[in-house]
């Protein structure tokens, strides 16, 4: 079983592209939880749209902390992240997640699956090409080797 997730989590602000619509379309952001024996670890984090601080204590469910400043030294950053990348020799995975301008939940999953010399991946980036989908992913393996390849998928596969 994996002992990571990552959820989505409703904010309450609205992206100005939905402003106008009559029924609100609350924004929703990807995080990255921790899980143990399906439940999840608590953390904070923060809306990638209006930056207000969320406690995330189960999957999809979280608690906005109106007004709560503070929280924001509880929360684990990019910039942390690189810096640790950085620190364990791991510069150049770091300043790939950079010029991608991965999102922070996809730093976490980085950062988590080397700490504990587990494989996976993450999508660095993806183009539409005609009817197509070319996904740059990088992969993690064993022993702290990388590799990055591109993928590339039918759009219209199941018309
Ligand atoms: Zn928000």
């Amino acid at each position: 079983m994996k002992s990571y997730i990552k959820h989505l989590i409703e904010c309450q602000c609205i992206l100005k592209i939905f402003e106008n619509t009559t029924k609100p379309l609350y924004h929703k952001f990807v995080v990255f939880s921790l899980t143990d024996n399906e439940t999840v670890k608590e953390k904070y984090v923060t809306c990638n749209n209006c930056d207000i601080v969320h406690r995330v204590y189960d999957i999809c469910k979280s608690e906005i902390k109106w007004g709560k400043e503070g929280y924001k030294s509880l929360i684990y950053t990019k910039e942390d992240i690189s810096f640790n990348l950085a620190n364990n020799g791991k510069q150049n995975i770091s300043d790939l997640l950079t010029i991608n301008d991965v999102d922070i939940p996809d730093w976490e999953l980085v950062d988590y699956l080397i700490e504990k010399n587990l494989e996976g991946h993450v999508v660095l980036s993806k183009k539409e090409i005609d009817n197509d989908v070319n996904y740059k992913i990088l992969y993690l393996l064993k022993d702290g080797k990388i590799k990055i390849k591109n993928e590339l998928e039918q759009r219209y596969l199941w018309v």
